[in-house]
């Protein structure tokens, strides 16, 4: 054979090559068997793995091998366009060379109008071409047959894509009996993911960002590797199959170029459109792009613009009562999760569940205390939601515990504390626009779903059904399991920070709380929400009760620490800056606390007053009073801190000498220190003597009970006035100093004073 007639005829593919790529190359080789086998690029790592393994009959030649000019012939299978030829290209714009294309891509403007055009809808390339084969009565072989079998397989996910079609089962079961492996398709199919790949999951799977467009549940991944991978649409698809969402989008930045690859579950979602966009193409279920030059997070940005164009809205935000969207997911939650929740607890809820479906109405707990179940901590907040009537079931409620009911009309809430103590907050889920059958047994009433969209976070957006029936199913929207297992907070919407503010305190608070860390998107839109000051759109009052309970938390320090790296604490005032040695004191504290909680023997103070004097421990006294005034603190709590406007680095000072000190004068200076600033000092210093002194001061001075009373003055015969006051005075002294011991040693040391 001449060398002319070697390379006059060729097939190729597009790049990056796959198995559908390769197994139609092979297929139409048999259509055309002078014709040499090019790929334009690398293939993927399948292809290659492949060829290794179960190909060594296969030729395949790369490009820079082929002398372009001898090519008389150009077959084109797996595609139409000719950017995805690579070097091939110029075969397709040359005189003289035919062209012959085998595809089964939907059409677009871009495509190659060959002289011949094989074109048919169908789930993989190799299907139409098998039909050829068939027709023409050609012999294959059971390695031939493998390798069909796979390029449909991976095609039509193992005839599961919405894209397969009965041609695509049928050319299956011909390949089956032509000898086809199914084992190797199983192994080409199942491989295991490299180390590097596995690394690369992890990351896109951290980064993924959640959102609802249109209705549809849309995961966006991102990650940037210094190096380049020819599989990444793999990464993508076991995203999908893993995440439960509706589509998953991948970014993926190697080197210089950015590869967009998305796959989609619904016909509303069409990716090859949203890819087009970005200059790529492919199916509406599987498609990609890659792009040079340009930055992620611009990617990112664009995606986000396109997808709200192009996607279409779910027959679910059309609001029919048939379209009521089936949550992500719904299991019953094992008898191990209940374990934290106390007995008594758990019969509350069996028992209000049973009167919620007297009433015919679906009962939920939810928010935190679900969290918290999942989580195995204990939370006793109970938060109620019932699809229906709230009212009158919250007086059903409280007759039947004999509880104490607050109800709050307007927001169709109620309020009931048992006689226990115990709390329940009860909400109405929000009432329908048409009329929907009390208790449907499978469908979850779009009430409930609304009630869970307003809520801040993912994790804090589940619910648990309460009803007899139903008890322990878990209604999870938003993948809040999911979050929960990969420590993550998440936002269920762009605009959720700028909707609440309040949510960014959040936000912080359950990282921290919990060692968890917001996804990428959420940092971000938190950070945008902080440069635009969103924060100070809420009230004093509002952000003062974010902040008491950030600093209630068991261990504050990190969330602090937290809020003045994302700069909001030098939003609520610029003197909140965190030094080096405030930060030590704020982890200080929990030891403090632990040590003394038990010495107090009771005695109640605010945890969150002791870190808040941390927290303004390097201020002056005039910010201390700006902020104390600007976000409105009660007058105990500003008395509680007051202290932090005299000198007390001086008091500390003086009480650190190693000279001898009578208690009495430690308890004066110490006079109008609060419980919570002796707290401080002792986390401050690690001077011994003041920490002798405090400690004694804490637990035997502060407290003395005075030995007389204003009774025994009278006795005496001294007159009543201010003079009592003085006297007091004296005894006390005598008395922590230790010279006075009983009553009748006290009322002796007046009489002698005053003889
Ligand atoms: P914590 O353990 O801090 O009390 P929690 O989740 O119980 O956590 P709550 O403030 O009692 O927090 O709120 C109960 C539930 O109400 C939350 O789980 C969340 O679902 C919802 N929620 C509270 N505040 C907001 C908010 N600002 N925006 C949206 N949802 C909120």
């Amino acid at each position: 054979m001449s060398e002319i007639q070697e390379f006059s005829e060729l097939i190729v593919s597009h790049s990056n090559a796959d198995m559908d790529s390769l197994a139609a190359m092979a297929a139409a080789n048999k259509l055309y068997p002078a014709a040499k086998l090019v790929f334009p690029d690398s293939p993927d790592s399948s292809v290659q793995e492949f060829i290794t393994l179960h190909g060594g009959w296969l030729h395949i030649y790369q490009t820079k091998e082929i002398p372009l000019e001898k090519v008389k012939k150009l077959i084109i299978v797996d595609t139409r366009e000719a950017r995805r030829l690579g070097d091939l290209r110029e075969l397709t714009e040359k005189q003289g060379v035919e062209i012959h294309v085998y595809d089964h891509h939907p059409t677009t403007y871009r495509d190659i109008v060959g002289d011949y055009n094989y074109i048919k809808q169908a789930g993989s390339t190799t299907t139409i071409l098998m039909e050829l084969i068939r027709e023409k009565n050609l012999p294959i072989a059971t390695y031939e047959a493998t390798l069909f079998l796979t390029g449909i397989y991976v095609d039509t996910g193992s005839l599961s894509f919405p894209t397969t079609t009965p041609a695509d089962l049928n050319a299956a079961a011909w390949l089956l009996e032509k000898g086809g492996d199914l084992k190797i398709v199983s192994d080409i199919l199942n491989r295991p993911l490299s180390p590097l790949q596995r690394d690369l999951l992890k990351e896109l799977i951290l980064s993924g960002s959640f959102s609802q467009i249109e209705g549809h549940e849309i995961l966006i991944t991102k990650a940037s590797i210094p190096y380049y991978t020819s599989d990444v649409s793999l990464l993508t698809q076991r995203i999908l199959d893993l995440e439960k969402v509706h589509a998953v989008f991948s970014l993926i930045q190697m080197q210089k170029k950015i590869f967009l690859i998305g796959r989609s579950t619904l016909s509303a979602i069409d990716v090859s459109e949203i890819c087009e966009e970005f200059g790529g193409g492919g199916h509406q279920t599987a498609a990609s792009a890659s792009l040079k030059g340009e930055n992620l997070e611009k990617v990112e940005e664009k995606l986000i613009h396109v997808l709200k164009q192009k996607i279409k809205p779910s027959l679910m935000t059309q609001n029919t009562p048939q379209n009521l969207q089936k949550p992500i997911l719904t299991v019953t939650l094992k008898i191990e999760d209940w374990r934290k929740v106390p007995e008594e607890i758990l019969k509350l809820l069996k028992k209000t569940g049973e009167i919620a479906a007297e009433q015919n109405l679906n009962l939920f707990a939810a928010g935190g205390f679900v969290r918290d179940l999942l989580l195995g901590i204990k939370n006793l907040d109970l938060d109620l939601v019932v699809e229906g009537d709230s009212i009158s079931f919250s007086k059903k409620l409280a007759e039947t515990f004999n509880a104490h009911l607050k109800i709050h009309e307007p927001f169709k809430t109620a309020v009931l504390i048992l006689p226990d103590r115990l709390r329940i907050d009860l909400a109405a889920a929000r009432a329908e626009s048409y009329a929907r059958p009390a208790a449907l047994p499978e469908v979850v009433g779009t009430t409930l779903k609304q009630d869970l969209t307003r809520r801040d976070f993912t994790i804090n957006a589940m619910a648990v059904k309460l009803n007899p029936n139903d008890f322990g199913k878990l209604i999870d929207f938003f993948g809040g399991q999911r979050d929960l297992q990969h420590g993550m907070i998440r936002v269920l919407h762009n605009s959720s920070f700028s909707d609440d503010p309040t949510r960014i305190f959040r936000a912080v608070r359950y990282e921290q709380r919990y060692g968890f860390r917001m996804d990428p998107h959420t940092e971000k839109l938190l950070k945008e929400g902080v440069q635009s000051k969103v924060i100070l759109k809420l009230s004093s009052d509002r952000i003062r009760n974010e902040m008491i309970l950030l600093l209630s938390e068991k261990n504050p320090a990190p969330a602090i620490q937290r809020m003045g790296k994302l700069k909001i604490l030098q939003l609520l005032h610029p003197s909140l800056k965190l030094s080096g040695t405030t930060l030590q004191l704020l982890e200080q504290i929990p030891e403090t606390f632990t040590h003394y909680t038990e010495k107090l023997q009771g005695e109640k103070f605010d945890p969150w007053i002791v870190y808040a004097l941390a927290l303004f421990s390097e201020l002056t006294s005039s910010e201390i009073e700006e902020l104390l005034i600007k976000y409105r603190f009660t007058l105990k709590a500003s008395q509680k801190v007051g202290f932090m406007k005299t000198n007390w680095h001086l008091l500390i000072h003086e009480l650190s000498h190693s000279d001898p000190m009578e208690p009495s004068e430690i308890s004066k200076k110490m006079q109008g220190i609060s419980l919570e600033g002796i707290l401080f000092f002792m986390a401050y210093s690690k001077n011994p003597f003041l920490k002798e002194r405090l400690e004694q001061y804490l637990l035997k001075y502060k407290n003395a009970k005075l030995l007389i009373s204003g009774e025994d003055l009278k006795k005496i015969g001294l007159k009543p006035g201010p003079v009592y006051r003085e006297w007091f005075e004296k005894v006390k002294k005598e008395q922590l100093d230790g010279n006075l011991q009983t009553r009748e040693q006290a009322l002796e040391f007046l009489r002698r004073s005053l003889s």
